[in-house]
């Protein structure tokens, strides 16, 4: 028998059937898979790390992002109270779940969403509800506010699939639950609706944001999220101090006091290689969901195979395997043309 100090402890009941992120695609050169920003980052947000005093470092950084949380306001028009920032919005969203759901309880989600979601919730002792999406599309409202969960999450634009919930759909579940309704806007800058409406609007509604995506800035770990004072104060204190470093913070501020309008005109150029690529797949016979997001998902007959033959060509897609509703599917973030073409040129390899 093996000594007690030898013998290694038991995990978390459920940890045993979760297992780490796979970031294989992000070793080839061009990475089309992580729906990041392939123009880079804003000018002012890479002039503030250059000028970042490196001696600051021995110091931590703001507990909870007080000067981080004023920009953030003048931004979204919310209140800095309204507002909570954390290590990239999986941080966020993961606070906000521990904050709201007590373990044995439940998350409802559609199928297909972001991947993380049932992972965070699972990691936090809840189960997960999913409800598959409407046969046109839209969001399963009756069966996510059937579930008798104490936490809806709602993707909009939905990663994987691309599309938007509407304004209808997320009120109609908004009004009808008492629990917590998480509204991932990871996209916003890419959609219509800044959806900052709802925050005013319903106490219950918590809407997340990102500076990975459109910000161009997925290496510096920077998240938030806007919803009433009283949601805010809970998922702050399940979240901690400390959680954004001082660079991520000094980069986020110098975007959104200098270059929002960097940022628009790369969602604008964005949104024409977008619909330039949707026709050029439609044209070899593909049919790509319509996308209000920097990515786009196409169903395919082996996603596996189409993943390998654009790694050996270095390029990174996401693959994923029978998709509710979809089966096999390749998503694809739009970036500069020249990358487009570069993945246009496999997917023309039948
Ligand atoms: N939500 C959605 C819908 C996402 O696609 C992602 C990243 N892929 C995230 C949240 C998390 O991003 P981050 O932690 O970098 O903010």
């Amino acid at each position: 028998m093996s000594s007690p100090a030898l013998r290694a402890p038991s995990a978390r009941s459920g940890f045993d059937a979760l297992s780490v992120y796979d970031d294989a695609a992000q070793r080839c050169a061009i990475d089309l898979s992580d729906n990041t920003n392939l123009w880079g980052m804003p000018p002012s947000a890479l002039r503030a790390l250059h000028d970042f005093k490196y001696d600051k470092v021995t110091r931590y950084p703001s507990a909870y992002t007080s000067e981080l949380k004023e920009s953030l306001a003048r931004y979204t028009g919310a209140e800095p109270s309204m507002i909570v920032t954390g290590c990239g919005s999986d941080d966020v969203l993961d606070s906000a779940i521990r904050a709201f759901g007590n373990p044995g309880g439940a998350l409802a989600c559609c199928d297909p969403t972001f991947s993380m979601i049932p992972v965070l919730a699972r990691l936090n002792g809840l189960t997960v509800t999913l409800s598959s999406f409407s046969p046109d599309g839209g969001l399963p409202v009756e069966s996510l506010l059937a579930s008798n969960a104490e936490i809806i999450y709602i993707c909009s634009p939905n990663n994987p699939t691309g599309r938007s919930a509407s304004r209808e759909e997320i009120e109609t579940i908004a009004r009808s639950f008492d629990g917590l309704v998480i509204v991932d806007h990871a996209y916003a800058e890419y959609a219509e609706d800044s959806l900052m409406y709802l925050t005013g609007t319903f106490r219950n509604v918590l809407v997340t944001r990102t500076f990975s995506k459109a910000f161009g800035m997925a290496g510096l770990r920077v998240g938030y999220a806007v919803g009433n004072t009283s949601l805010i104060a809970e998922v702050e204190k399940s979240r901690g101090p400390y959680k954004v470093g001082a660079l991520g913070s000094v980069a986020a501020i110098a975007a959104l006091e200098n270059d929002t309008s960097w940022i628009r005109d790369v969602v604008s150029e964005t949104i024409v290689n977008r619909n330039k690529l949707i026709r050029r797949l439609e044209s070899f016979g593909y049919s790509p969901l319509p996308s209000d997001a920097n990515f786009v998902l196409v169903p395919v007959t082996d996603s596996a195979s189409i993943v390998t033959r654009a790694a050996s060509d270095n390029v990174g897609i996401r693959g994923f395997r029978n998709l509710s509703g979809i089966g096999d599917a390749v998503r694809i973030t739009v970036g500069p043309w020249s990358m487009m073409e570069q993945i246009l040129e496999i997917m023309g390899q039948k």
